[in-house]
């Protein structure tokens, strides 16, 4: 990914892709001193880009450093990026770290680096399973307690066990894993938060240890504006079988149905494409045809 031709904004200049390089002794790549952030430019707009700046600097702050550009100088850095790209559509990575100045577990002095790149990326899993849904397996990992991990925090270090578990997924034939927390309750996929459908309800689990999406905030006031009762609470796996649908929603994937959760099997019904179609209208800036 590295060997390619483009601009990524670096300390506060636009520099050549390849040329954005880190010393091996960077604190981040020892001790996972580092946040980032995942949004989409739609037609030459980032959706929601003030959202995402804000939850960068605080998933900074959760782990102790203070990202020295304000929201609004990193809202015009992610401007200045997509503009350099060429791109009217991308995906957008920006990434706060500490950097190489210090080497041990201890580095208070380090620098605070920020980098964003921008580049194409279409639908996260592919058109296929827009129109059939996902085959999730549950994870073998759980998502870790809020006193076990700063969950809060959109940390590098807590996609360690998403790496392996999308890993374990893919080798074994799944597109994607259903991760349980530290209790055995449902809480999200390896990169996106998880919703279900009963009864023309939609159901989601309380975000007490894990990313509450921006996404699936959106999702959550679609259905609302829709008349649909949307249920935070609890979910147990126990509970999979009684539900009819069920769909994924984060920036890079946006919303995607998923057909299946290891025995148990979804349709890819009417509420799961209303609100996928609400979405894609909604981040394209479209005013709602209800
Ligand atoms: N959970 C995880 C682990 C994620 O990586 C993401 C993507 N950022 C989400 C949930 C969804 O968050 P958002 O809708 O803000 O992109």
């Amino acid at each position: 990914f590295d060997d390619r031709d483009g601009m990524i904004w670096f300390d506060g200049a636009l520099r050549p892709w390849r040329e954005t390089n880190v010393h091996v002794l960077t604190h981040a790549m020892h001790y996972a001193s580092a946040v980032f952030e995942g949004q989409r430019a739609y037609g030459g707009e980032i959706f929601a880009l003030s959202q995402h700046s804000e939850r960068l600097i605080n998933s900074a702050r959760i782990l102790g450093f203070e990202i020295p550009w304000s929201r609004e100088q990193i809202d015009a850095a992610c401007r200045e990026t997509l503009a350099a790209s060429g791109l009217r559509d991308a995906y957008m990575r920006p990434l706060a770290w500490r950097g190489s100045e210090q080497m041990g577990v201890a580095a208070p002095k380090s620098k605070i680096h920020l980098a964003i790149a921008a580049w194409e990326w279409g639908a996260y899993f592919g058109a296929e399973a827009l129109a059939k849904g996902l085959k999730l397996e549950i994870a073998p990992w759980r998502r870790p307690a809020p006193f076990t991990a700063p969950t809060a925090s959109k940390a590098a270090g807590l996609y360690m066990i998403c790496t392996m578990s999308k890993h374990h997924a893919s080798d074994h034939g799944y597109d994607d894993a259903l991760m349980l927390d530290w209790r055995g309750q449902v809480a999200e996929a390896t990169g996106a938060n998880v919703f279900f459908v009963k009864d023309g309800a939609l159901h989601t689990p309380v975000p007490d240890c894990f990313l509450d999406g921006i996404t699936r905030r959106t999702v959550m006031g679609l259905a609302r504006a829709r008349g649909v009762e949307v249920i935070e609470r609890a979910i147990w796996p126990e509970e999979l079988e009684q539900f009819e649908q069920c769909f994924l929603t984060g920036s890079a994937a946006e919303v995607v149905p998923v057909g299946s959760v290891g025995p148990w099997r979804f349709e890819v019904g009417a509420l799961t494409q209303q609100l996928m179609s609400d979405y894609a209208a909604t981040v394209r800036g479209h005013v709602l045809n209800r």
